[in-house]
């Protein structure tokens, strides 16, 4: 298909293609909560949620209410986790049927005193093991019980602070460890069996012995694995492309760009793409950092990306104005691969893709 503009290209087949090899390294009977957060990292949360819902999904989650909200007001109607709820969020949260992580005292007694609270207005809550970002300590856990005040959350969770490194393994297990016995304490004190969660995407993948009755894939559900050995099980679900909106000859001795930021050494030709920073394509990509694809071959990104714009060197490839450029997608270059050129990762630019770039669905 020939596309006339920057599009990210979201494919359902290869986003059902991810739940189902995830599925396979769980046992049946464990749920799945799909983290939709961040725009689901990039792709379009609303159309993410909705063909997760057709694949059964139990749960979703996302991290700040809005998202939740925005969700609601679509007509997602999947039980969904909001991560990282703020204070002023109960009245929001209670009224659009969210579950709040409550991650903390202050959250605790917010949620507790909105003036939409119910009694078994279902919860989850959030401990630290690790990780040190959100979450009870382990330590609180008395206090905790008797704040709660006989109310009963839906699950207990933890996240995994280190699950993709080979070099950090005593570091998750430690976690893991921690964590069940936390459980354990926590469901003893109050005298009912809890549900849990600690398993992200790399956790799925290499602790899948820690799944309880639920685990949470974002990353995973697009496409990456945190692991070149899932390259063809894991197939990425965001393509982004443009298109070359205008070619330049420039003499040797010209610049290119804001600042004079490229400057010719010989004669060549440059095309002007319709995709800056302001779309996600960081500044650290220019100068030679980032390269994308123009019929097959490598170009270059010359002198400082722009906001709106950026230019890449087509002095070797045969190519003409309208013609489309390949960013990263399923088939020539992950996003893993080009964001490793400024050293960063798939999650950061799949996150950071601006929200003017249209969304189009592939099969
Ligand atoms: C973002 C997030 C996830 C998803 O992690 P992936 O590595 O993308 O699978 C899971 N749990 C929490 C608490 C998160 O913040």
């Amino acid at each position: 298909m020939a596309i006339q503009q920057t599009v990210v290209e979201v494919s359902l087949k290869n986003l059902k293609n991810n739940l189902r090899f995830l599925k396979s390294k769980l046992n049946p009977n464990t749920l799945i909560m799909a983290v939709v957060k961040a725009f689901s990292y990039g792709a379009d949360a609303f159309i993410i949620s909705k063909e997760l819902e057709k694949q059964k999904i139990d749960y979703l989650a996302v991290a700040y209410t809005s998202e939740g909200l925005a969700l609601r007001k679509k007509g997602i109607m999947s039980p969904i986790l909001v991560l990282h709820p703020q204070i002023n969020d109960f009245n929001t949260i209670i009224e659009y049927n969210l579950e709040p992580s409550i991650y903390s005292f202050r959250i605790l007694k917010a949620f507790m005193s909105s003036a939409k609270f119910q009694k078994n207005y279902p919860f989850q809550i959030k401990f630290n093991t690790g990780l040190n970002r959100l979450g009870f300590h382990e330590n609180q856990i008395d206090s905790l019980i008797d704040h709660l005040n006989g109310l009963k959350p839906t699950y207990i969770f933890s996240h995994l602070g280190a699950s993709e490194d080979e070099n950090e393994k005593n570091f998750s297990n430690d976690q893991i460890k921690k964590f069940s016995s936390l459980a354990k304490y926590f469901q003893n004190k109050i005298g009912v069996k809890i549900k849990r969660h600690i398993l992200n995407t790399s956790g799925i993948l290499n602790f899948s012995e820690a799944q309880y009755e639920m685990v949470r894939t974002g990353i995973g559900l697009y496409g990456f694995g945190n692991d070149n050995k899932y390259k063809n099980a894991l197939k990425p679900v965001i393509n982004l492309k443009t298109v070359i909106s205008q070619i330049h000859k420039i003499k040797k001795g010209d610049s290119v760009g804001y600042n004079k930021g490229f400057i010719a050494t010989n004669n060549i030709t440059t095309a002007t793409l319709p995709i800056g920073h302001a779309d996600g394509i960081s500044r650290l990509y220019g100068n030679g950092n980032g390269k994308v694809m123009v019929n097959g071959k490598f170009a270059p990104i010359i002198g400082n990306v722009c906001m709106d714009m950026m230019m890449i060197n087509i002095s070797k490839i045969v190519c003409k104005e309208g013609d489309q450029v390949i960013i990263f997608d399923d088939k020539n270059i992950s996003a893993d691969e080009f964001t490793k050129s400024i050293d960063t990762i798939s999650y950061e630019i799949l996150a950071s893709l601006s929200k003017r770039i249209k969304r189009v669905i592939i099969n």
